[in-house]
């Protein structure tokens, strides 16, 4: 399929495509790495009357390393992750996590921020944000916002971006010291979308675990933060069975739906079995 005529727009800076996005409104979408969007147009899912083609903003493509927060610019392409960018615990997570994301192909050309603005319940990014509760930087005409992870995903493919504004940058605060993590998920063929994944994060002091994240993604329309597993493991030592006990408290706080994929009840032992997993790696030397 081809899509829909549109016309093209590729500005040069953020200051003229949040212009371009101010004058041409809901008729207009922006651009970056078109590997949902494309798709999407393609099959006339989406039929924009224009792009805005932010590839040529130069000033986008960035990741910067500061002393707390890895600050992530919206042309910071998926493969860019691979390799660990920093010796925070988080250095070692991200590249563990992006070889899941789709094929290479994709992942040199898709962006973490356009991750987030599409807001796939299973992306992996959406995810990692939330559990590492990133703050996304909404740019436009206005001027700045800062929206906290847990209030910008709001369902499927929604997000507290308004119309008029592009998501220019994420800020992933780094953990520090004796923090590790794990991060699982189940697909049924590589580089498919998974069917469920847990991202675990623990702070483990003199052999107990003093503050811990679970992140589960796929399962809900949106990516979830289990209060009850997390609250269970502070003050217990990081063990099998403490483990698993968190992984059955997940499976409980979710409410999956039953799809083509995975029957409900099947999704809600992934949710179990992901999370346990995600522990025991988290611990692994
Ligand atoms: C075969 C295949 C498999 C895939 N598997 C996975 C997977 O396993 N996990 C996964 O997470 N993803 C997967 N994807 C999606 C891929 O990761 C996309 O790159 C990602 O979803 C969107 O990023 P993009 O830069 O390509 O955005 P685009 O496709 O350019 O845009 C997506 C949407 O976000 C909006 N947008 C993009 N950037 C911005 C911005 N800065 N500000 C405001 N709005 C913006 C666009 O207007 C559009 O609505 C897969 C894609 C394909 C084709």
């Amino acid at each position: 399929m081809k899509p829909a005529s549109f016309i093209y727009h590729a500005p040069r800076s953020l200051a003229e495509a949040t212009t371009l996005l101010a004058d041409l409104g809901d008729d207009a979408k922006i651009l970056a790495g078109g590997q949902s969007l494309v798709a999407a147009m393609n099959f006339r899912l989406a039929r924009p009357a224009a792009l805005i083609d932010i590839n040529k903003i130069a000033t986008l493509d960035y990741v910067t390393l500061e002393s707390t927060t890895l600050r992530i610019g919206a042309l910071a392409r998926h493969a860019q992750f691979e390799r660990p960018m920093t010796d925070d615990p988080v250095g070692a997570l991200l590249p563990r996590v992006a070889r899941h994301i789709a094929h290479l192909p994709i992942r040199t050309r898709g962006t973490f921020a356009g991750s987030l603005a599409h807001a796939d319940p299973a992306s992996e990014w959406c995810l990692v944000a939330r559990t590492l509760d990133a703050e996304i930087v909404a740019t436009s005409t206005r001027g700045e916002r800062r929206i906290a992870a847990g209030d910008y995903f709001q369902g499927v493919f929604t997000t507290a971006l308004r119309g008029d504004e592009i998501l220019s940058e994420i800020r992933l605060p780094l953990l520090g010291p004796n923090w590790c993590g794990g991060f699982v998920e189940f697909s049924r063929r590589a580089g498919d979308f998974a069917l469920s994944m847990c991202l675990a994060l623990l702070r483990i002091e003199r052999g107990r675990i003093v503050e811990a994240r679970i992140g589960i993604g796929a399962a809900a329309d949106r990516p979830l933060r289990i209060d009850a597993a997390e609250q269970a493991l502070v003050g217990v030592a990081p063990e099998a069975a403490v483990f698993a006990a968190a992984g059955a408290l997940a499976a409980k706080d979710v409410d999956p739906m039953s799809d083509l994929h995975a029957s409900a009840d099947y999704r809600r032992d992934l949710v179990s079995a992901m999370t346990r997993r995600a522990l025991a790696q988290a611990i692994a030397p």
